[in-house]
């Protein structure tokens, strides 16, 4: 577990007091966004493949809340890969751009293949985060996503998490981890390796 963190932050040892004021944030993880610019596009689909080597489609919903984008990782009825996104068009581009990406990283994981781990809860947390550091090391690595695309992402969240409630304890906690994994210079792959090998899956 701590292993994760670890790749994460680059750091021996991350706080476990910061595990857990994650715990109050997750319940928003997946349901990020409304916004604050407006934008008409939708930003293009990232490469994306699970951890079996299954192509994950991209697709649109009009589920959940108006006015707040949000990313859903599940397999479909058929038992297809896929990220469901919801409300996107409202949201900035950077920040679409981050829910796609920490989506698939649930796929690419394996996540979504796991029982899903008791709703905020420590494992919960932890693939959160996990899914989070992809998502911003793709956007820096892939998309070139400079200091202030960076801050568009993490403004954006500020913005929504305190809109939703959220204590500004937890979203430093979840801004901290961001951008600790955004500076640290290990890969998005490095990390899913990590993760993949200490569930004891097949690294690809
Ligand atoms: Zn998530």
């Amino acid at each position: 577990m701590t292993g994760f963190l670890n790749m994460m932050t680059g750091k021996a040892v991350v706080a476990i007091g910061s595990i857990l004021v994650m715990a109050v944030l997750i319940g928003s993880a997946d349901a990020q966004q409304d916004t604050v610019a407006r934008a008409t596009d939708v930003a293009p689909v990232p490469v994306c493949s699970n951890n079996k080597g299954e192509q994950v489609q991209f697709t649109t919903t009009d589920r959940g809340r108006p006015g707040l984008a949000v990313g859903m990782a599940i397999r479909d009825a058929n038992g297809k890969p896929v990220v469901m996104r919801s409300n996107f068009p409202n949201a900035p581009l950077e920040f679409q751009q981050f829910i796609d990406r920490h989506e698939c990283a649930h796929h690419q994981t394996g996540d979504v293949d796991r029982p899903h781990p008791p709703r905020n809860g420590p494992e919960h947390l932890m693939n959160e985060a996990v899914s989070d550091c992809v998502a911003i090391r793709r956007l820096r690595d892939e998309e070139g996503f400079d200091n202030k695309a960076f801050g568009k992402v993490t403004a954006t969240l500020r913005t929504d998490m305190a809109k939703i409630g959220f204590p500004e304890s937890s979203i430093a906690s979840r801004i901290r981890n961001i951008a600790g994994c955004f500076k640290n210079p290990a890969s998005a792959g490095d990390l899913i390796r990590q993760v993949l090998q200490e569930r004891g899956l097949p690294v690809q």
